[in-house]
C-alpha cells in the first residue's frame, strides 16, 4: 500500500514547479536545459530535513557550520552566466550543500567541487548521493589553490565571497573558459565574470551580491 507520508516529492515537486515558473517569469531562468536541471534537482534534499519546508522559497537556506545555500534566483543567475555545455569540466569553490554542483551535474560532463569544512564535505557528499548524482566529485580542501589534479577546466564557479581572483583559478582555466566569482571583502561583493582569452582576461562587472566569505 502506498504511504503518502513517505512519498513527499509530489508536494515538493509542485513547489519546485512554482519556483521554476517564477524564475522564468522574472527572466532569470532562460535556457531550456537549465530550466530542466532546476526541475530535476530536489532542492529540499540539499536543504536538509530541518529546512526542507523553506527550500523552495526564493531565499538562502541555512546549512551546517553557519553557511548557506544561495537563493534560487542567485543559483539560476550564476548558472546562466556560466553558459554550461555538455562537454564541460567545471571547478566549483565551496560545495556547501552540493545544490549548485547538482544543478551543474545535469548540464556538464563533470563537476569538481572543493569544500574546506569537513562537516560540509560530508553533508555535500551525502546529499548528492541521496539525489542520485554521480558526476560530481566533492574534495575536502582549500579552494583558493584550485584543483590542479583535474586541470584544465572549462569553467570555474566560486560560491563564497573571495578577496581576489586567485592565480591558481586563472591558470587552471582553459583559454576561452569562463570564471564567475563574488569578489570583495565586505558584506556585499561585486559579481564578476572573467573570460580567459589568448590575449588576456576580459572582465565584466555584474552588480552587487552577498555571499558568505571564503575561509582559509
Ligand atoms: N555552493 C553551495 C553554497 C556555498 S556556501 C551550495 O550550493 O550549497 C559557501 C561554501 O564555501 C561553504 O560551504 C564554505 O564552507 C565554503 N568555503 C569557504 N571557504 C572555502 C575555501 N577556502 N575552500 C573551499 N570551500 C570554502
Amino acid at each position: 500500500m502506498e504511504n503518502f507520508m513517505e512519498n513527499q516529492d509530489g508536494e515538493f515537486g509542485e513547489r519546485r514547479e512554482l519556483m521554476v515558473a517564477d524564475l522564468m517569469a522574472q527572466g532569470i531562468l532562460r535556457t531550456d536545459a537549465i530550466i530542466r536541471a532546476f526541475m530535476q534537482v530536489p532542492r529540499h534534499v540539499f536543504a536538509g530535513s530541518e529546512n526542507e519546508n523553506v527550500a523552495y522559497a526564493d531565499y538562502p537556506v541555512p546549512i551546517p557550520s553557519g553557511q548557506t545555500i544561495s537563493a534560487p534566483h542567485m543559483v539560476a543567475a550564476m548558472t546562466e552566466l556560466l553558459q554550461p555545455d555538455a562537454k564541460d569540466k567545471v571547478l566549483e569553490i565551496g560545495a556547501g550543500s552540493g545544490y549548485q554542483a547538482a544543478i551543474l551535474s545535469k548540464l556538464v560532463k563533470k563537476v569538481y567541487t572543493l569544500e574546506i569544512d569537513s562537516a560540509l564535505n560530508v553533508f555535500a557528499k551525502t546529499n548528492l548521493a541521496k539525489a542520485g548524482v554521480k558526476n560530481v566529485l566533492v574534495i575536502e580542501g582549500d579552494g583558493s589553490k584550485g584543483y590542479a589534479k583535474a586541470k584544465p577546466f572549462d569553467k570555474v564557479i566560486v560560491t563564497c565571497a573571495t578577496p581576489e581572483i586567485f592565480d591558481s583559478w586563472v591558470r587552471q582555466l582553459k583559454i576561452g573558459g569562463l570564471l564567475i566569482a563574488p569578489v570583495g571583502a565586505g558584506f556585499y561583493q561585486e559579481l564578476v565574470r572573467i573570460k580567459k582569452t589568448s590575449k588576456g582576461l576580459e572582465k565584466t562587472n555584474l552588480g552587487a551580491v552577498a555571499f558568505v566569505p571564503l575561509r582559509r
